[in-house]
C-alpha cells in the first residue's frame, strides 16, 4: 500500500510539473483504481473431500472442496461455467481499473476454501467475489442470490455489515444487468470460504443450473458476458457507497 500511494503522490507531482491532455488524464485514472478485487471461481476439476475447519480454531469440519453442481440440461460442471464468469469479470475488471487477484484460472488445481479465502486475505483485497450456481431437487427454482455473514459470525463479525452490503449490490448488478429473478441476500455462517475471510466476502449463486432455462441462458458466451458486466457494476456501486 505504502508503494501504490508513492506512486500516486509522484504520479501526482508529475501532473503538476507536465499537464497533460485530457486523453493522457484518463489514462492515468485507467491504469488503477487503488481498489483490489480478488475473484474465486467456485469449485475446481474434481472436488476434494478431505476435511478442513469450517472458521479459525473451529472444532467443525467440511470437505475442502465440494464437487459443485452441473447443467440438467447441458451437462455443464458448475467449476466450468464459474471459472468462464471468472474469467469474463477479470477482464471487465481490470479494464475498469481495479487490481484483480485470481483464486485459479485454469481447472486443474486444488486449492481448499479456506485456503482460497486466505488468498483473498493475503492481497488485501478489497472485495472478495466468490461466483457459484445453484442445483436444487426442483427444476423450477430459478433466480440470483448471494450469501454473507452474520454480525454473529463467530469468526468473522467484522466484516458482517460490508459482506452484506457488497452481497446486495452484486446480486442486484446481476439482476439489472440480465433480468434474472432477484432472490436477494441469505446470511450464513457454514461457509468456509466465508469464515476464514478477513475481507468483504460474498458467495454468489448466480442462478440455478437445474432450472433448464437459466441452465442454456448461462452456457451462452453472451449471456454470461452479460452476467460478468452485471456483476462488475455491482462492484461498482459497491465501492461508491463505501468511499
Ligand atoms: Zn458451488
Amino acid at each position: 500500500m505504502f508503494i501504490k500511494k508513492f506512486t500516486a503522490v509522484l504520479l501526482a507531482a508529475a501532473l503538476v510539473v507536465f499537464p497533460v491532455t485530457g486523453a493522457a488524464a484518463a489514462e492515468s485514472t485507467a491504469a488503477g483504481n487503488g481498489k483490489i478485487v480478488c475473484i474465486d471461481a467456485g469449485h475446481q476439476a474434481k472436488g476434494d473431500s478431505t476435511t478442513e475447519p469450517v472458521g479459525p480454531g473451529a472444532s467443525t469440519v467440511k470437505a475442502k472442496v465440494a464437487g459443485g453442481t452441473h447443467g440438467t440440461t447441458t451437462g455443464i460442471a458448475e467449476s466450468e461455467l464459474t471459472l468462464a464468469v471468472a474469467l469474463k469479470l477479470q477482464s471487465i475488471l481490470t479494464a475498469r481499473g481495479y487490481t484483480v487477484v485470481m483464486c485459479r484460472t485454469s481447472q486443474d488445481v486444488n486449492i481448499s476454501n479456506a485456503e482460497r479465502a486466505q488468498i483473498a486475505n493475503a492481497a488485501g483485497a478489497n472485495a472478495f467475489i466468490r461466483l457459484h450456481a445453484n442445483g436444487v431437487a426442483s427444476s423450477a427454482a430459478n433466480g440470483v442470490l448471494a450469501l454473507a455473514p452474520t454480525a454473529a459470525n463467530p469468526y468473522c463479525p467484522q466484516i458482517a455489515a460490508s459482506s452484506q452490503a457488497l452481497s446486495a449490490a452484486v446480486v442486484n448488478g446481476q439482476c439489472a444487468a440480465t433480468g434474472q429473478k432477484n432472490k436477494g441476500v441469505q446470511l450464513n455462517d457454514t461457509m468456509s470460504g466465508i469464515n476464514w475471510s478477513q475481507v468483504p466476502v460474498t458467495i454468489l449463486e448466480m442462478g440455478f443450473m437445474t432450472n433448464p432455462t437459466e441452465d442454456l441462458n448461462m452456457a451462452n458466451d453472451n449471456y454470461r458476458t452479460l452476467m460478468a458486466t452485471g456483476i462488475a457494476n455491482g462492484i461498482d456501486a459497491y465501492f461508491a457507497s463505501v468511499k
